[in-house]
């Protein structure tokens, strides 16, 4: 099959060379590149390479688990990063989220919803860097600046770094002040209908984004809990 050049590269990091080889195999017959990682640590490097339009993030691995490949990941790096987990490990779930990790997908998982996650994150993060070239519409918050249009927040001058969830997590609360919302409803709105998560993934965002924007994330000014309902944003 000839290379395209337009061809999106994954890079899978999973020990067992068995469920790697079938998901190379099956990205492969879809167009996508791929390259593999066997161990944290090389995966680590590999995803950092710049190479690579998406990862693919066992949780047990050798040298470095995927929890530790996916949190040095983000402090360098926005590439998409969707965390395999195994079935019963819901907690893990949210501690990859809440390491910065944008989706998972539990195994056993169909090739075809693995496929259809990575065209959706793909899709996302593409969308991202076409928001970045669009005219700029900023709104002012007080010492948060919001450019509804190019996916930029600014505080108190300095430019944020947010995951796409987050800032759209935030724009969607922004131009609906005072107005709250449950879980559901966010999940709904913000994450849309190709996502399968429950509603902690709501929670995980918010206290992501509260440590990015707020003064005291303890005791946010921006973006509020009305208790047993949801959350709401204030002008401060
Ligand atoms: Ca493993």
């Amino acid at each position: 099959m000839p290379t395209d050049e337009n061809a999106k590269k994954i890079l899978i990091i999973e020990d067992e060379v068995s469920i790697s080889d079938i998901i190379k195999f099956n990205l492969k017959k879809e167009g996508y590149e791929c390259d593999a990682a066997y161990d944290g640590q090389a995966g680590l490097e590999k995803a950092l390479s710049g190479e690579f339009d998406l990862v693919l993030l066992d949780l047990m691995l050798p040298k470095m688990d995927g929890f530790e490949v996916c949190k040095r990941v983000r402090e360098r790096s926005s590439i998409p990063i969707i965390m395999l987990t195994a079935k019963e490990e819901e907690v893990d779930k949210v501690l990859g989220l809440e390491l910065g990790a944008d989706d998972y997908i539990t195994k056993p998982f169909g090739m075809r919803e693995l496929i259809a996650r990575i065209k959706a994150n793909i899709r996302r993060s593409d969308q991202m860097v076409e928001k970045a070239a669009e005219v700029s519409d900023v709104k002012d918050f007080g010492s948060l600046e919001i450019d509804m249009n190019r996916y930029q927040v600014r505080k108190n001058g300095e430019v944020l770094d947010l995951t796409l969830r987050e800032f759209e997590l935030l724009k969607y609360l922004a131009e609906r002040e005072e107005r709250v919302f449950s879980r559901e409803q966010l999940l709904e709105e913000v994450w849309g209908y190709e996502y399968y998560g429950d509603i902690r993934t709501v929670d995980v965002t918010v206290r992501r984004l509260r440590e990015k924007i707020e003064d005291d994330p303890s005791d946010p000014a921006y973006i509020l809990t009305r208790r047993g309902i949801g959350y709401y944003f204030r002008r401060p």
